[in-house]
C-alpha cells in the first residue's frame, strides 16, 4: 500500500510502498477513506512543541517512519479471526487515542491519559491515514458517523473530540452568553458547531485573521472581534455583562494566555480552558487567580467515553457540519506547509484514491 511517511523530522515526508497489515484477533483493516490533517501534524512532522523563546519540547519519532494521520475515516476491509459485530464494507471514524489498556488510567476510562512510552496513537505511535489502509486494534475503537460527510467525519475524531471535551470542561450552561472563544481555525469552528448543538451556546469568537473570523460569524457566533482591535476588553466586558464566565483557548500562546487572562474582569469563578499548543511561557499574576476563584486547565484530546457521546449527536445529525476541503493524499507536504503557515480557511483532509 502508498503511505506518505515522515522519515526525519522537519524534512519532506516520503512517498513509499508499504506492507498492508493484515489483521489478528480482534483488529480491523479500515481502508482510509479520507483523513484530517490536524495542527499537531505540523508539530508531530517537525519534532517539537515551542515551550518559549528557545525552549523546545521534543516529540521523538517512536518509529523509523510514520504515516501520520489520526483524524481516519475508512471502511472496515478484513477482521481478525474474533472480531464476529462488524461488516465488511461499513464506514467508520477511528478513535486514535490507544493506550496500553493495563495502567491505572486507561482501565478508569482514560487511555488518552496513558504514558507518551506506552501509547499506540494511530497517526502518532502506529501508521495512520496519510496510508491507504490503517489498522485499528479494537471494534470498540469504531464509531458509526450517520449521514456525517466522508471528508468531515474523520475530523471528529481529534479536532471534534479536543473541542468537545474541552467544553465539557469549561464549566458551561444551556444558552449562557458569556463564552468566548480563542480561535476561528478547524478547531475553533468545530467547536462553535459544537457548542450550538450541545449547549445552545452563541458565543463571542476571536481571531487574528478577518477572513477566518467571517467565518466564524457565518457559522453563526454571536460576535467576532480581532484580536488586535485596541477595545476588545472592553468589547467583550460590554458583551458579557462585566466578564467571560467561560474563556476556551484552542490558540494556546503567550499572547492569547495574557489576552484571556484579561477577559473575565473581576467576575468570580471563572473558567479558562488551554487548548491549543501554539506555545510560548508566561507570567501570571497569581492574586488574580485567587482572588477571582478562576480555574485555569488544561485539556488533552478526550477519552473513549466522551468520544461515544460527541459521536451519539454526530449520528443522530444534531451537529451542522462544517466544510472540509478535499486534497489528494500526495500533496501532503504542501498540505502540511500550508497549515503551518496558517494558508488554511477552515478544515482540510486528504484522501487516497485506492
Ligand atoms: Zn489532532
Ligand atoms: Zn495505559
Amino acid at each position: 500500500m502508498k503511505a506518505y511517511q515522515v522519515v526525519e523530522n522537519g524534512k519532506p515526508l516520503k512517498e513509499r510502498e508499504i506492507e498492508k497489515p493484515v489483521p489478528k484477533g480482534n483488529q480491523v483493516l479500515l481502508k482510509t477513506i479520507a483523513c484530517g490533517v490536524c495542527h499537531s501534524d505540523v508539530h508531530i512532522h517537525e519534532g517539537y512543541f515551542s515551550l518559549g523563546e528557545e525552549a523546545k519540547l521534543p516529540v521523538p519519532l517512536m518509529t523509523d517512519a510514520l504515516a501520520m494521520g489520526h483524524e481516519v475515516y475508512g471502511e472496515v476491509v478484513e477482521v481478525g479471526e474474533s472480531v464476529k459485530d462488524i461488516n465488511i464494507g461499513k464506514k467508520y471514524v477511528a478513535y486514535p487515542w490507544i493506550g496500553c489498556g493495563e495502567c491505572p488510567v486507561c482501565k478508569d476510562d482514560k487511555e488518552h491519559y496513558c504514558s507518551p512510552l506506552s501509547t499506540k496513537n494511530i497517526g502518532i505511535n502506529v501508521d495512520g491515514g496519510y496510508a491507504e489502509y490503517v489498522l485499528v486494534p479494537d471494534t470498540k475503537y469504531l464509531f458509526d458517523a450517520g449521514d456525517a460527510p466522508d471528508e468531515v467525519a474523520g475530523s471528529y475524531a481529534c479536532r471534534g473530540l479536543t473541542a468537545y471535551s474541552a467544553l465539557k470542561k469549561a464549566n458551561l450552561k444551556k444558552g449562557q452568553k458569556s463564552v468566548v472563544i480563542i480561535s476561528a481555525g478547524g478547531l475553533g469552528l468545530l467547536a462553535l458547531k459544537i457548542i450550538q448543538a450541545a449547549y445552545e451556546i452563541n458565543p463571542i469568537v476571536i481571531d487574528i485573521d478577518d477572513e477566518k473570523l467571517k467565518l466564524a460569524k457565518d457559522a453563526g457566533a454571536a460576535e467576532v472581534i480581532n484580536s488586535n482591535d485596541e477595545n476588545i476588553i472592553e468589547k467583550i466586558n460590554q458583551l458579557t455583562d462585566g466578564g467571560a464566565t467561560s474563556v476556551i483557548d484552542f490558540v494556546g500562546a503567550s499572547a492569547t494566555f495574557d489576552l484571556a487572562s484579561g477577559m473575565f474582569g473581576m467576575k468570580r469563578g471563572g473558567t479558562y480552558v488551554i487548548v491549543g499548543l501554539i506555545g510560548g511561557q508566561t507570567n501570571l499574576q497569581l492574586p488574580m487567580t485567587t482572588l477571582t476563584a478562576r480555574t485555569i486547565r488544561g485539556v488533552y484530546v478526550g477519552s473513549l467515553k466522551e468520544m461515544g457521546e460527541l459521536m451519539q449527536l454526530v449520528k443522530d445529525g444534531k451537529i451542522e457540519h462544517v466544510d472540509v476541503e478535499k486534497r489528494p493524499a500526495s500533496t501532503a507536504n504542501e498540505t502540511l506547509n500550508d497549515l503551518k503557515n496558517g494558508k488554511i480557511n477552515g478544515l482540510v483532509c486528504l484522501t487516497h484514491d485506492h
